[in-house]
């Protein structure tokens, strides 16, 4: 990796999976975000896959992931919303910070759709939504550990997504993606 943002983003994953949401199942990530006091809903749209909101009567996050996803899908975006909450937003559970730090917060602060207009007029938006899934699959497979799976099966690609998606309970298309970053170093 010789890109600093990227080393950083990376890092922070690591560190927000293992340190503050000592994740070792994905799938425990429901629990593990209503723990924290984040309220998680349900929705039905075309268009959206998640939301992040901030609820100023009971001062904590709202997230909302689209209930017609899979459940793998489901677990991507709210590491995707988690990355907006810690990166954007500065945002850290009891006892890290006190939720009325967070006063100034009010309404919905993300959408995220499935399809990103190529076209959009504001390029920063684009960016940041890829670093969010940057931050989403390192999150769920830390890359080192990406890494070392890869060594032990001898550089075999294919075998090495079928175990990340079995481990890590993710599509095999993001397993397919994190193992390709990891292969390039983080790009
Ligand atoms: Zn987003």
């Amino acid at each position: 990796m010789n890109n600093n943002k990227t080393i950083a983003l990376v890092a922070l994953a690591e560190e927000v999976r293992q340190k503050i949401f000592c994740l070792e199942d994905n799938r425990a990530l429901f629990e593990k975000l209503e723990g924290m006091g984040v309220e998680l809903l349900g929705f039905f749209d075309e268009e959206i896959s998640a939301l992040l909101k901030w609820d100023n009567v009971y001062q904590h996050p709202i997230i909302a992931v689209n209930d017609r996803d899979s459940e793998k899908k489901q677990i991507f975006s709210l590491a995707h919303e988690i990355g907006h909450l810690f990166i954007d937003y500065g945002w850290l559970p009891e006892p890290y910070k006190n939720q009325n730090d967070f006063n100034d917060l009010e309404g919905v602060l993300s959408i995220t759709h499935y399809r990103r207009p190529d076209n959009a007029q504001d390029e920063s938006v684009l960016e940041q939504e890829a670093m969010m899934d940057d931050f989403a699959r390192n999150f769920l497979m830390p890359y080192e550990d990406v890494k070392k799976l890869l060594a032990d099966n001898g550089f075999h690609a294919e075998r090495t997504i079928g175990q990340l998606v079995e481990r890590y309970y993710v599509t095999e298309l993001t397993a397919r993606k994190q193992l390709a970053f990891v292969k390039n170093g983080g790009t």
